[in-house]
């Protein structure tokens, strides 16, 4: 889970693209970063934290020119170290290339091992960097020719955007995993992971990049190309659970409405007596709004979300009581005491943040919690770019529904059907990934450990 915003042929390049990353802060804040070629060199800055840690008005000055791109970092592959944040800028035969990356390659660690038996240096662990390297063992006067070689041998998950002394181009796997969508800003053209960057700054949403599309922008020019085609599209149907931002529109539906559906249909299929209905802040709120709305429970906002913890919040050690999550969440206890609460969530991980936030609930007052989920149950982690636990750590691949229920210490548990959350998308529910609820990797996943080399037959890199 990133956020990747570019620019090209825009006097205030890196201001917008800083602007843009504000806008995609939700997809990462392990560390952002932003690269700019002011005609002659590229300026890059990049660091560890949030977006408004890490550019300063000074740096900013220093980043001019009229093309640049940059990254909000959540790790999938590789460590949280700087040297792991993106751009990730090399210099080619082809000239200087900078390149970000929202996705993970299924075969990153199989293509890297491959590589660096033929003599190549790695300068991350990130998977990304595989690119550039079979980009710069492939140059070709055109630097696109170099790029749609790469892309033939790398599969999985990846929405990319690279910067060149020439211009700037957009990238987006065949199967179409993770959203990119092309925008224009006072005539000059724009990429970002979500419309709601554009929103921000103005700028008119041209739609989706299609999968396996290929936009190579210079100055006014404009080229489209196509990556050989996938057998089996698989958008990450997770991004509307999740992921996105609400008020982003992503694979043609908007986020927003897509959660309401959830909400409603998941009062449909799991109705409980109660009295009110509460989300888990922010991600149950349009599930919560649509479940009030399917069972004619009155909705109210029972729980506060602190917005202002970063992920560098350290539980205190004497602590006789769970500050970590109520650092983040509180409940309201006026609107709880005494009443009996839907409690609206977006997904269950490992079940021990859950367990939590109905203890607290029911500590506020509530007589009784019903907790309802808006996706199916987790049982599989994610191999495209989504930072879940190993499966042995994710609740549902171990335990039924009951014992679930008895974990979290709800009165009751519902989650939403497959099929309720694939009515709630307006495309073809076999154009979606459905992977951490079903298992079914439409693309074969890694079998190396990047870190050592060794062969397993299923985990997720870096995610314990
Ligand atoms: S496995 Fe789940 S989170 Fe990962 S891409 Fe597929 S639907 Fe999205």
């Amino acid at each position: 889970m990133c956020g990747i915003f570019g620019i090209e042929s825009h006097d205030e390049a890196a201001s917008f693209v800083y602007l843009g990353l504000y806008a995609l802060q939700h997809r990462g804040q392990e560390s952002a970063g932003l690269v700019a070629w002011d005609g002659t060199r590229m300026c890059v800055e990049r660091g560890m934290g949030q977006v408004a840690d890490v550019f300063r008005p000074a740096v900013l000055e220093r980043l001019g020119g009229q093309r640049a791109l940059g990254h909000t970092r959540y790790s999938t592959t590789g460590t949280s170290v700087l040297s792991n944040a993106q751009p990730i800028v090399v210099k080619t035969a082809m000239g200087p290339i900078a390149i970000v990356h929202n996705g993970h390659l299924s075969n990153g660690a199989e293509v890297r091992e491959r590589l660096e038996r033929r003599g190549s240096i790695f300068q991350t662990t990130s998977d990304t960097e595989v690119i550039l390297h079979l980009m710069a063992m492939n140059p070709r006067p055109d630097v696109v020719d170099s790029l749609l070689l790469a892309l033939q041998e790398v599969r999985g998950a990846y929405s990319l955007l690279l910067l060149t002394d020439q211009g700037l181009i957009a990238a987006r796997d065949p199967h179409g995993f993770r959203p990119l969508v092309m925008g224009e800003c006072q005539g000059a053209r724009c990429f970002s992971s979500e419309s709601c960057a554009f929103d921000l700054l103005g700028a008119t949403s041209l739609g989706e990049l299609e999968p396996g599309e290929v936009v190579a922008v210079r100055g006014r020019d404009i080229e489209r190309y196509s990556l050989p085609k996938a057998q089996v599209p698989a958008r990450c149907v997770f991004e509307h659970v999740y992921f996105a931002r609400p008020d982003s529109e992503v694979f043609g539906d908007a986020v927003s409405e897509v959660r309401t559906a959830m909400g409603v249909r998941l009062a449909e299929e799991s109705p409980v007596s109660a009295d009110v209905v509460v989300p888990v802040p922010d991600s149950g709120l349009f599930p919560a709004i649509g479940f009030s709305r399917g069972s004619d429970i009155p909705f109210e906002h029972g729980m506060i979300r602190n917005h202002y913890v970063g992920r560098t919040f350290i539980q205190p050690e004497q602590s006789i009581r769970d500050f970590g999550v109520r650092v983040k969440l509180n409940p309201v206890r006026r609107l709880i005491e005494g009443r009996r609460i839907v409690l609206v969530d977006d997904s269950i991980v490992r079940g021990t943040t859950s367990r939590k936030i109905v203890r607290m609930v029911r500590e506020a007052g509530a007589t009784e919690v019903h907790l309802r989920i808006s996706s199916p149950p987790t049982r599989w982690p994610c191999h495209y770019g989504i930072d879940t636990p190993r499966r042995d750590d994710l609740i549902a691949a171990r335990y039924d529904l009951e014992e679930i229920l008895g974990y979290v210490e709800a009165d009751s548990l519902a989650y939403l059907s497959l099929e309720g959350l694939l009515d709630s998308v307006s495309g073809p529910p076999d154009s979606y990934c459905n992977a951490c609820w079903t298992g079914d990797y439409r693309v074969p996943i890694s079998t190396i450990d990047p870190k050592q080399g060794r062969l397993f037959p299923i985990r997720t890199e870096d995610s314990q």
